[in-house]
């Protein structure tokens, strides 16, 4: 490891415009649990699709029901070391911004400012209408839901009303997919971070800034689809790879 780390310490030191991409292995540490390691949520729960969600109001109460199950955990978690180093990285004018698969917030927590995080999947830490857009706290949607014994409709225009995350089978933010293009296209180090890169189209960005000359480092305790093509792969926890790049 210790090579590794300084490997990448010499990338971060060369690099003019760092790019972090981040997947759900960078919170596992905060207490969230990951989609594919052992244990993790898909080993309990089938996802539900978005076209699902939009048929059933079952689906819409189960979806809700799992989404307040998981609220002390979400509530509880706060940034990790990998957060840290990637906020210190921003601080020191290193990295522009951070574009992240997570929906958690954790990123924004640790001093990302909300416009620099760029969120492919969307945000679980409030709701919006699928319908006009709305948003809503997600405290709200618990009243509504316990009042009423199912999810609720926008008050605007009565569609469904869900968390702002994307969920499989619905359009991927343009605005996100935009910036984080142009971001795997402008720098000379893009690193990615606890994601098992199977997730389409998010996992297109480290080819994307690998093809446009920027060099690629994987950090992930399991292999990747990626490794082959990245210019350093450290097979290890992140909280250890990026303490040592915490607070410079
Ligand atoms: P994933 O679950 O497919 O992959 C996570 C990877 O991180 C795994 O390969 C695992 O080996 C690795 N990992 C876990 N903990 C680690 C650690 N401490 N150190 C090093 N590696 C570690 O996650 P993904 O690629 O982000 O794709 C899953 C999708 O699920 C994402 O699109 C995201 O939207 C969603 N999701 C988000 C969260 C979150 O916001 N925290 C949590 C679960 C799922």
């Amino acid at each position: 490891l210790r090579s590794g780390v300084d490997r990448l310490g010499d990338l971060i030191a060369a690099a003019r415009t760092i790019v972090p991409f981040t997947g759900a292995g960078i919170s596992t540490e905060c207490g969230i649990p990951d989609f594919r390691s052992p244990g993790g949520l898909w080993t309990r729960n089938r996802p539900i699709p978005f076209d699902e969600f939009v048929a059933s109001q079952e689906a819409r109460d189960e979806a809700w029901r799992r989404r307040f199950a998981m609220e002390p955990t979400f509530a509880a978690a706060k940034p990790g070391r990998g957060h840290r180093a990637l906020a210190s990285l921003y601080r020191a004018g290193k990295a522009p911004a951070v574009i992240t698969q997570n929906i958690d917030n954790l990123h924004q927590a640790s001093g990302f400012a909300a416009d620099h995080v760029i969120e492919l999947h969307g945000n679980t830490t409030y709701a919006r209408c699928i319908g006009c857009g709305e948003t809503y706290q997600l405290d709200w949607v618990k009243q509504q839901f316990d009042a009423d014994g199912a999810a609720p409709d926008c008050t605007l225009c009565a569609e469904p009303v869900k968390t702002a995350t994307i969920s499989f089978g619905q359009a991927m933010p343009e605005d996100a997919m935009q910036r984080a293009t142009e971001l795997a296209q402008q720098c000379d180090l893009f690193i990615a971070i606890g994601s098992s890169l199977v997730v389409w189209p998010a996992a297109g960005f480290p080819v994307m800034a690998k093809n446009c000359g920027a060099r690629l480092v994987i950090i992930n305790r399991e292999p990747t689809e990626q490794d082959d093509i990245a210019d350093l792969v450290i097979h290890h926890d992140i909280g250890e790879t990026l303490g040592p790049f915490v607070g410079n």
